[in-house]
C-alpha cells in the first residue's frame, strides 16, 4: 500500500480489507463500468507484457488531463485498476464523492477506471487485470450491498452523452463505446455483460463469502471422521445415530459444505 501525492496504490489483495475500513457517507447503488482508453497499453509501455511506465505517472497524466484541460476539480474516477492487477483510489475523488464517469448521471454511482483500450483490435485485457476487476466489483457489491445485474453495474456505453440509460450500446446514440467493443473478449453490449463478466462477479462474491467462514472444511472432516464417525458407529439406538449425523451435518453446513443426512 502506497501512497503518493493525490493517489493510494494497493495491491488487489489489500482491497477488500482496506474497504471494510472505509466511512461510507453517499448513497452508492450504481457501479460504472469504463476502460480509459487513452492512457492505453501503449502509453504505459508495455514490454513483454509488463508496463515500464510507473504507476504514479500515469495516474498523475490523467489527473493532469482531468483538471487542466477538461476544468473538472479532481481526478474524474474514484477508483482505477492497472493492467498488472494493482488498484488506485484518487484521494482527490474519495468514495465519498460524486464521480465525473458520465455527464448527467454520476449521483449515487461509483466510477471505476480500467486501464487499456479495449475496443476491437486494440489492448487485450491482461489475465491480471481480469482478475482484479472482477475481484474489486465483488468486494464492491459485497461491501455496498449492490445486485450483480446490468441495472447495477453498468457500462458507460448504455448512456448517451447527456447521461441518458439507453436500452443497450447503440451507435450514434450511446456516448461512447467504453468499455471498449471487445471488453472482455464479449462487447459493450448488455448480452455480453450477462454473458461472463457479471457471472464472473458473481462466482468472486461466493467465494469472498467461504473465505469468511469460521471453520476449516479440514478442520470440520478430521472431526467428523475422527471422533464422530466412530461415536456414530458405537451409537447403541437408531435415535443416537440419527442425532450425531444430525451434528456432522451441522458442522459441514458451519464450513461452507453440504448436508449428507438429508
Ligand atoms: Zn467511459
Amino acid at each position: 500500500m502506497i501512497t503518493k501525492g493525490k493517489f493510494l496504490l494497493l495491491d488487489c489483495a489489500e482491497f477488500r480489507s482496506w474497504l471494510s475500513k472505509q466511512k461510507i457517507t453517499r448513497v452508492i447503488n450504481k457501479l460504472q463500468v469504463h476502460h480509459t482508453a487513452s492512457p492505453n497499453y501503449t502509453t504505459r509501455k508495455m514490454l513483454k507484457g509488463i508496463a515500464t511506465q510507473d504507476h504514479f505517472a500515469c495516474l498523475e497524466g490523467m489527473r493532469d488531463y482531468h483538471i487542466n484541460t477538461n476544468g473538472w476539480s479532481a481526478t474524474g474516477q474514484n477508483i482505477t485498476v492497472f493492467e498488472d492487477g494493482k488498484i488506485a483510489i484518487s484521494l482527490d475523488r474519495d468514495l465519498n464523492k460524486v464521480p465525473a464517469g458520465m455527464a448527467g448521471a454520476n449521483t449515487g454511482m461509483l466510477c471505476v477506471e480500467i486501464i487499456g483500450n479495449f475496443d476491437k483490435g486494440v489492448d487485450k485485457i491482461t489475465v491480471a487485470q481480469k482478475q482484479a476487476v472482477i475481484h474489486l466489483y465483488a468486494c464492491l457489491v459485497e461491501r455496498l450491498k449492490i445486485p450483480i445485474d446490468t441495472d447495477h453495474i453498468v457500462y458507460h456505453a448504455w448512456y448517451t452523452s447527456k447521461g441518458v440509460r439507453l436500452n443497450d450500446y447503440t451507435q450514434g446514440k450511446s456516448s461512447k463505446s467504453c468499455p471498449g467493443t471487445n471488453f472482455w473478449g464479449d462487447g459493450n453490449t448488455i448480452a455480453s455483460a450477462k454473458k461472463s463478466f457479471l457471472p464472473m462477479i458473481k462466482d468472486e462474491l461466493e467465494c469472498l463469502g467461504k473465505e469468511e467462514l469460521k471453520m476449516k472444511k479440514e478442520d470440520t472432516n478430521a472431526i467428523i471422521d475422527k471422533y464422530l464417525k466412530p461415536a456414530w458407529g458405537a451409537a447403541k439406538t437408531a435415535a443416537d445415530k440419527q442425532e450425531i449425523g444430525r451434528l456432522a451435518d451441522e458442522l459441514r453446513v458451519a464450513s461452507g459444505q453440504k448436508k449428507q443426512n438429508g
